[in-house]
């Protein structure tokens, strides 16, 4: 069946930031007419949705993000990050079954895309991560996901413990499995968590993997807590981002959370490089790590994009909330100037599609690319009177705001019920699982 989304206020997020009463018709799974209000012909069969009053927008693509945490919501609070891993963290993941790691999941994906999300980067725990994908594929959202590789560190719990060939075996059963279903809407990316809980052999493996195949991606945490970096100092002999980058592990299929500590001198390399990092503001206040210095990034040349990182250090996994704080943030760090309301917006959906090479299918609302996008009532009252939409967007609107969600021309939310997972369901499911993990693990 054919979409027409008609008079809404459509922002493409096209070269020139074109904005436009207009009517979108979506035919399988692309935009296929993009014309002003009312000019379109459709057929009686058409589904019709009336945009009046609401911006169309491109789906938010999460850059940075771990659906097997979202049970360990408000089960983590105020610790510092490597005590928040090990007497929290680690502990849980170590407890999940099948079960919760479908709870978490689904949860997870229940409020990342009625918030209008449509594209993740997703980082598992060391097992069971086909429930995960599982998850993601029968969701509809489209999904990078990998499971997370550890085959050392202090502190790790002995069922994240994995050797590194079984690691990387494991993780190629995954690819040969998961990477390009769905014609292509579900992406295999091999997750080597840290530097802390990954050897030299890991990462020059997934290096010879990055350089043997186009479709590789490798997926990390790097430069986050200056406590954390004085360790890796301490144990290296230099930081983290520099030793994965002499290992091999880098360039634009290489994508690391965070860059809280990035010098200037590392921000040039990765952008010679193309290595991408994560914003992650949420996520980087609450574990006290700091004020990733956007801006300079940009300046730099970076490919950067946005993520909500894990429910327990955020704690929603609301792409909203990270946008309005990454332009808030960034007028702290770098003058009241920076990051605009419409370049937030576009870090937050079309710069994350080029951080993850899929900017040729999504992140703007332009005929023949596919139909990923949201719906979003702007007549609220803490959005009135606002006339400028991008101001709208980043600086008042909510993730409640959102009516109606495709991901490729399937309409995944409607009227602000996802139609593919059972909200009711899955809060309770979510409630049970969560106690049942923590008596498992004694916490
Ligand atoms: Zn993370």
């Amino acid at each position: 069946v054919d979409t027409l989304i008609r008079n809404g206020t459509v922002l493409t997020n096209d070269a020139s930031d074109t904005v436009l009463n207009a009517d979108i018709l979506i035919q399988g799974r692309k935009i296929a007419h993009i014309a002003p209000y009312g000019s379109l012909r459709h057929s009686s069969l058409t589904r019709v949705i009336d945009a009046k009053g609401a911006a169309v927008i491109p789906g938010f693509v999460q850059c940075h993000v771990h659906l097997c945490q979202t049970l360990m919501r408000g089960h983590a609070d105020d610790l510092p990050l490597l005590a928040w891993l090990r007497e929290r963290i680690w502990p849980l993941e170590a407890a999940h079954n099948d079960a919760s790691l479908a709870a978490s999941a689904n949860l997870g994906l229940l409020e990342m895309m009625r918030a209008g999300t449509t594209t993740i980067l997703d980082m598992g725990t060391v097992f069971g991560h086909d429930v995960i994908l599982q998850s993601c594929f029968d969701s509809g959202i489209r999904a990078f996901s990998g499971k997370a590789m550890m085959d050392e560190g202090q502190g790790v719990p002995k069922r994240l413990r994995e050797s590194t060939k079984a690691s990387l075996a494991e993780s190629d059963r995954l690819a040969t499995h998961w990477n390009q279903k769905d014609d292509g809407r579900i992406r295999y990316a091999y997750a080597p968590r840290f530097v802390l809980s990954c050897t030299e052999k890991l990462f020059r493996s997934l290096a010879d993997r990055l350089t043997s195949a186009a479709d590789v991606m490798v997926h990390s945490h790097a430069a986050e807590h200056p406590d954390e970096q004085k360790y890796v100092r301490s144990l290296l002999g230099a930081d983290d981002i520099d030793v994965i980058t002499q290992w091999g592990v880098c360039g634009p299929r290489a994508v690391f959370a965070h860059g809280v500590q990035l010098t200037p001198a590392q921000m040039r390399r990765a952008s010679e490089l193309g290595t991408r990092f994560v914003h992650c503001p949420s996520a980087n206040l609450k574990l006290g790590s700091g004020i990733a210095q956007v801006e300079k990034m940009l300046q730099a040349g970076m490919r950067i994009g946005l993520g909500a990182d894990g429910a327990p250090c955020n704690n929603t996994m609301d792409p909203w909330v990270e946008m309005r704080l990454a332009a808030l943030l960034s007028k702290v760090a770098a003058g009241t100037t920076s990051l605009a309301a419409r370049r937030a917006f576009r870090l937050a959906t079309l710069d994350g599609a080029h951080l993850l090479g899929i900017e040729a299918l999504t992140g703007s609302l332009e005929v023949g690319k596919d139909a990923d996008l949201a719906v979003v009532d702007l007549e609220g009252e803490h959005v009135q009177p606002a006339e400028d939409v991008f101001s709208k967007l980043v600086y008042s609107c909510r993730s409640t705001d959102v009516r109606d969600v495709f991901v490729r021309g399937e309409h995944v939310v409607r009227d602000r019920t996802h139609l593919t997972i059972d909200r009711e369901r899955t809060i309770a499911a979510a409630k049970k699982a969560s106690r049942e993990q923590r008596t498992r693990a004694k916490l």
